[in-house]
């Protein structure tokens, strides 16, 4: 397996492949892999005859306070993980490289971007949707991996490539947890021992709304305000937002009808953590 910090490196490797017929599949992700990114890794290698990881810690997607300088890198065992895993090529560029001097272009989808994390991450899907594009005009994959863990990057990413024309097929891939039920997240290093276990009410409100779903609630403010009160019973979370929308449109949705995309932001100590779940009209 190579790595190779340069376009034109990428691009010279996914020609000769495309000459030969091959299909190209591409996952981007932060780096500091875990069983969640090697999930889509797998999925990828399964479904394609080569498969590209980008390692990129993306300055675009975070806000001014948020954990950019932080965030954690460990590129030799995310080369160990994607070997592993059966990747052929890890593209880590550098910034320089992704953003050269004068680089002037944002690409912004509306709407979708409106809600949930848009709201409390202002211009952090500009910063996803331009570098997603970058990658995909980089690597021009024939499939490009996203978990659904991001719920809303995947709809965002579904909706920009849809726009665009771009002639990608998008993968969602489902949510790997912990033995606990915790999402797996590169941000769950941060957290303290004390921490780690609150990380668990966002879990358990995904929960709660599932057994009011069976049990027959459909209005979606009683299943929010449980779980609220679920998570505000424990003093190390503060949430940002719990919310219940349509899959596709991430629209609010008030009464429960077929299926239903719950999502839950919440800060655990300092660190920011993500979750959510489907309710589907079969359960
Ligand atoms: P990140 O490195 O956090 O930008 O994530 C890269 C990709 O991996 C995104 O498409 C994420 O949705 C996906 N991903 C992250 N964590 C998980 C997880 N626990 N399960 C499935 N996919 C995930």
């Amino acid at each position: 397996m190579k790595l190779a910090r340069t376009v034109e490196v990428v691009r010279c490797a996914v020609r000769s492949w495309k000459k030969e017929g091959l299909h190209v599949g591409l996952v981007p992700t932060m780096g500091f892999l875990h069983e969640g990114h090697e999930s889509l890794i797998r999925a990828a290698v399964a479904a394609n005859d080569r498969v590209v990881v980008s390692v990129f810690v993306n300055p675009r997607q975070f806000g001014p306070d948020e954990d950019l300088d932080r965030y954690p890198r460990d590129i030799e065992s995310d080369v160990e993980m994607c070997a592993n895993a059966g990747a052929d090529l890890v593209f880590a560029p550098d910034v320089e490289v992704m953003y050269p001097e004068a680089f002037a272009t944002t690409v912004s989808v509306a709407g979708l971007t409106a809600g949930l994390c848009g709201k409390s991450r202002p211009g952090h899907f500009d910063g996803v949707c331009t570098v997603v594009c970058k990658l995909l005009n980089i690597v021009s994959p024939d499939r490009a991996y996203f978990g659904q863990k991001d719920a809303q990057q995947l709809a965002v990413v579904r909706r920009m490539c849809r726009d665009l024309h771009m002639p990608v097929e998008i993968v969602g891939c489902p949510i790997v947890r912990e033995e606990d039920g915790l999402a797996k997240s590169s941000r769950n290093s941060y957290l303290n021992e004390a921490e780690r276990i609150s990380a668990l009410s966002l879990r358990a409100a995904l929960d709660l709304a599932h057994e009011l779903y069976a049990a027959g609630e459909r209005e979606s403010a009683i299943i929010i305000e449980k779980m609220r009160a679920l998570m505000a019973a424990d003093p190390l979370v503060r949430v940002d937002y719990i919310e219940i929308v349509d899959q596709g449109s991430l629209a609010p949705l008030s009464r429960l009808y077929n299926s239903a995309l719950v999502a839950v932001a919440a800060f655990v100590g300092k660190t920011r953590l993500i979750d959510n779940t489907l309710l589907s009209g079969k359960s």
